[in-house]
């Protein structure tokens, strides 16, 4: 087979420069280039309509609005959380002194296993924070369930679901707070960026102080706050992307859609089945390889590699395994996650993938070359 163009697992969506342009010409006027100014403003409104929120702090990173997150509430103890994500968020609950404590996945769609959380629960749990991994929804009702039952916060990761809804309502608004991510490869991005949605007002507040050094005015601080704020350029960028978000997700549904076609029903390739009542952004496309494929994940992957197409081995290594983790948990603690670790790749994935292209991902996935 001849060489052809690199593939990227996925590649940032960008408005027109004209239209950027555009956006960024009053910023330029101004001189108003950060701290809460008015296109900071206007995204957040925006971004509050669209999510159908409550309340919306934006900030820097995703990673800034897990960590803000547990802090404001001044959470100190075990935090129940899943290996099978981005480090991210595991890195999040420890920075904040609390302990990460993993729970299994369940093997469908690859989020937290209900039935196991209870089981990890002790005097020391204070939050739960479940992942809403690859845009795949977590046991929502189940969850809050427990979470009364037990008096725990739940904080959504969800980084991987803009723009998604659940039973109607967007999935913003569950939980205490849900995260999202606004990074550049994220199925909507600021090219670096993020937020934390809640309906709890006090919560917000405090948000809204710990992304400015706790500054409430000119002369008082009142708590011990970080630097999260989300710049005037970052505000614009998110405006334009926002302007075609829903043509955007169309066209990834379309990607989806023909590696479905491609993909289902063959015997050792195991895909995830779309969930009922959600209203999908198509974030990511992952497929797990058992026994009976004739290839290995890591031979598929690299059959891939070899004809310059990047797939990507996400979520591998596990959380409960990387070097500065791995001393104090096990990965046999959480033997479907590592099992999925060991098999999956999420596929090439992002709106102006070419349908021809996808085929002949597929066709190297299926023939080897
Ligand atoms: C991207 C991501 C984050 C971190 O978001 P940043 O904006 O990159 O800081 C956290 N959790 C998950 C699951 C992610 O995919």
């Amino acid at each position: 087979m001849t060489v052809m163009e690199k593939i990227l697992v996925t590649r940032s969506s960008m408005p027109e420069l004209d239209e950027y342009i555009e956006e960024i010409k009053s910023v330029f006027e101004s001189h108003y280039l950060t701290n809460m100014g008015p296109k900071h403003e206007e995204l957040r409104k925006e971004l509050k309509d669209y999510l159908g929120v409550e309340g919306i702090e934006l900030l820097t990173n995703g990673h800034t609005a897990l960590e803000l997150t547990l802090q404001a509430y001044g959470l100190k103890g075990e935090v129940i959380t899943t290996p099978f994500t981005f480090i991210s968020t595991t890195h999040a609950i420890k920075r904040s002194g609390c302990t990460p404590i993993f729970c299994d996945i369940n093997p469908y769609d690859y989020t937290m296993d209900v039935n196991q959380i209870e089981n990890l629960i002790t005097d020391d749990t204070v939050a739960i924070m479940p992942v809403h991994v690859y845009g795949n929804i977590c046991n929502i009702e189940e969850i809050e369930k427990i979470a009364k039952r037990h008096n725990l916060k739940v904080i959504y990761d969800a980084a991987h679901t803009f723009g998604e809804e659940y039973k109607g309502r967007g999935i913003g608004s569950y939980g205490d707070a849900s995260c999202f991510s606004f990074h550049a490869t994220k199925v909507f991005h600021t090219i670096e960026g993020g937020a934390v949605c809640t309906a709890d007002k006090e919560l917000l507040q405090l948000i809204y102080y710990y992304k400015d050094f706790g500054i409430l005015d000119a002369e008082n601080i009142v708590t011990v706050g970080a630097n999260g704020k989300m710049n005037e350029f970052c505000a614009c960028m998110g405006l334009c992307n926002l302007r075609h978000i829903e043509d955007e997700i169309k066209k990834r549904e379309k990607v989806v859609f023909k590696y479905r076609e491609m993909l289902k029903g063959i015997n050792g390739i195991k895909l995830c089945d779309e969930q009922p009542d959600v209203k999908s952004n198509y974030a990511y496309f992952p497929v797990v390889f058992t026994d009976e494929f004739k290839f290995s994940r890591d031979e598929v992957f690299n059959n891939l590699s070899a004809n310059n197409i990047g797939a990507r081995k996400y979520f591998y290594p596990l959380a409960n395994s990387i070097e500065c983790y791995k001393d104090e948990y096990s990965v046999f603690d959480t033997p479907v996650a590592y099992d999925i670790s060991k098999r999956v790749l999420t596929l090439p994935l992002y709106a102006d993938l070419d349908l021809k292209n996808v085929e002949r991902i597929c066709e190297i996935i299926l023939n080897g070359k």
